[in-house]
């Protein structure tokens, strides 16, 4: 369960960075390459289940998938590449070199921002 492993890790960065800044998480954006994608639907999912009772519980989760980028060997022009059809867009070669996919990386957590009342 590769998105299970993502949302606990997620869920311990969104953790600290929620107690060093002393605020509630909201939301979290993410983003993820092409060849190693998450499945969104899954990765809330999960993350839901872990957060349940913890400071991350209600945190939205969004998913930026970012394309695979590549330069045509023919023409030197950078493009993303469209798995259903990998040709450089500009010349039609499909002699190309691919570049490194995006990593997952957490891009921001963004934080309830009115004050705090505390229950009494
Ligand atoms: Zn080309």
């Amino acid at each position: 369960m590769h998105e299970t492993m993502v949302a606990r890790s997620l869920m311990a960065i969104i953790t600290e960075q929620a107690a060093k800044n002393n605020a509630k998480p909201v939301a979290a954006k993410i983003s993820c390459g092409t060849l190693n994608p998450v499945n969104d639907e899954a990765l809330c999912f999960a993350f839901e289940a872990i957060a349940k009772d913890t400071p991350c519980e209600g945190v939205k989760l969004r998913v930026e998938h970012k394309p695979l980028r590549a330069r045509c060997k023919n023409c030197d022009r950078n493009f993303d590449v469209e798995l259903s059809r990998p040709e450089c867009p500009s010349c039609g070669g499909d002699d190309f070199e691919l570049q490194p996919d995006a990593p997952l990386i957490l891009e921001e957590i963004e934080f309830q921002t009115e004050p705090r009342y505390e229950k009494s």
